[in-house]
């Protein structure tokens, strides 16, 4: 279930303290790992059904190693884009894929997922989607605003089951339209509706895995007590899972958001004020976002797990545009989170240098984050940048910041010959919700 019947985002009861389990988990797998992490949410999951799931997502069909952390100069990078789509979104996805199949299976029932995406959801979705019995995929993109390649990797996937629709408007207008949809309750079980975007639960509760697996790998290589990671930002969800980490006792010594010059998060974690303005198109899509889903999660735990606070600041956010909340003592917004900016200028400066003076390739994404590691954080713990596609996902990005077109990668090359299926909707729910009725009943018959 993505949004809660009453509009509001699924947040866990309690958050467990699993301080005293690190160094146990030093020695496991990455499915093992997966396991006692998912576990201590799940309840509801038989373990061995569990550990199915996880060695069925993680194990030799992922594509590569999950979560590998390579030494890049004075940096340490998180690569997360080992999955089949090539970026971060499909550690959780491929996972989510698994588990809805196992539960239509266990339920008998149907699902038809729909969901938008600014660039690298849409892919990883439909691919952690394609072929799976009892599931349907919709997914929304803004049309002509995603990359080559990321409109390719989705419009390339010709199963029966996966439904690409190009919006005429922007990423937030597709994610209008979901929020609007998934809000209406009787269309909502009329379908069968869930979601794929990053506000499910279970996108969060698998993307806590590799910090788990990380951040620990980083204290062992560098001897330190506390490890601070940053994370490029778009709708929160990635460093949302980070701070649910550290929450649970794993010992970060600070949040770094990256933001590109959509900003509205890094204002937030420097002046208390979320405030949405016009969204920015940059080189880092996936982080074109101004108002990011999950950080009302985020917000239900900032004001003492109060919904009826929430609820004033969310109602609030929806009039008007904005929100504030009290600053700590001391004046500073959370002492958990450094934030800040990088340009498409910083980008492209920070691909560059990383190339020459490493050797490493840097995705437009990661780029941001690194670059603004560098700028922001000061306080001497060792850095762990988190890197969330393959650069070769944003050839434009890599050859206007090395001359030359470097990046490469087999999957992507694949792509160029194959054939295409996408409708094109109008900016409108009511086209949407038409498109999705006639596929659904006309194939569909226990929903009419
Ligand atoms: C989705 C995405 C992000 C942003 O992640 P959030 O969880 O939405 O903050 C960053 N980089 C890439 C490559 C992505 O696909």
């Amino acid at each position: 279930m993505g949004l809660a019947d009453d509009g509001g985002l699924m947040v866990p009861e309690s958050i467990p303290d699993v301080s005293d389990r690190l160094d146990a988990w030093r020695a496991l797998s990455y499915e093992d790992l997966a396991c006692e992490v998912m576990a201590l949410y799940a309840g509801d999951l038989p373990r061995e059904d569990l550990r199915k799931l996880v060695e069925r997502t993680y194990g030799e069909s992922y594509g590569g190693p999950v979560a590998p952390v390579v030494r890049v100069g004075p940096l340490y990078v998180l690569e997360l884009w080992h999955g089949p789509t090539l970026s971060f979104k499909d550690v959780a996805l491929q996972f989510l894929g698994n588990l809805f199949e196992y539960i239509l299976g266990r339920t008998g029932g149907r699902l038809n997922v729909l969901g938008a995406t600014s660039g690298d959801t849409g892919s990883a979705a439909i691919c952690g989607c394609r072929g799976r019995a009892g599931i349907r995929v919709f997914m929304m993109h803004p049309k002509g605003r995603v990359s080559q390649i990321q409109e390719r990797q989705m419009t390339t996937v010709l199963d029966e089951n996966v439904h690409n629709i190009a919006v005429e408007g922007s990423f937030d207008d597709c994610q209008r339209i979901l929020k609007s949809l998934a809000s209406d309750l009787e269309f909502k079980r009329a379908c069968s509706l869930g979601a794929v975007n990053s506000i499910n639960w279970a996108r969060i509760l698998a993307q806590m895995v590799y910090y788990f697996k990380a951040v620990p790998e980083v204290r062992e290589a560098t001897g330190a007590e506390r490890v601070a990671v940053c994370v490029p930002t778009g709708n929160f969800g990635n460093v949302l899972s980070a701070w649910y980490a550290m929450r649970m006792g794993l010992p970060i010594e600070r949040l770094i958001l990256a933001s590109n010059e959509n900003d509205i998060l890094a204002r937030f974690f420097t002046t208390g004020r979320y405030s949405r303005r016009r969204v920015h198109h940059t080189l880092s899509p996936a982080m074109d976002i101004q108002v990011a889903s999950n950080f009302e999660r985020y917000l239900y735990h900032r004001v003492g797990s109060d919904p009826v606070r929430l609820g004033e600041l969310m109602r609030s956010f929806a009039q008007t545009g904005a929100l504030e909340v009290q600053p700590e003592p001391d004046g500073a917004v959370d002492h958990n989170f450094a934030a800040g900016v990088g340009t498409v200028e910083d980008c492209l400066a920070t691909i560059g240098r990383c190339w020459r003076e490493h050797g490493y390739l840097l995705d437009p994404h990661s780029a941001i984050g690194v670059a603004v590691a560098e700028r922001v954080y000061k306080n001497g713990a060792p850095v762990l940048c988190v890197a969330t596609a393959h650069p070769a996902k944003f050839p434009e990005a890599v050859q206007r910041a090395v001359g030359r077109d470097a990046a490469c990668h087999p999957a992507i090359e694949a792509l160029r010959d194959l054939p295409t299926r996408c409708a094109t909707l109008p900016n409108d729910e009511e086209a949407v919700r038409r498109f999705m009725m006639s596929v659904v009943t006309a194939t569909d018959c226990e929903c009419r």
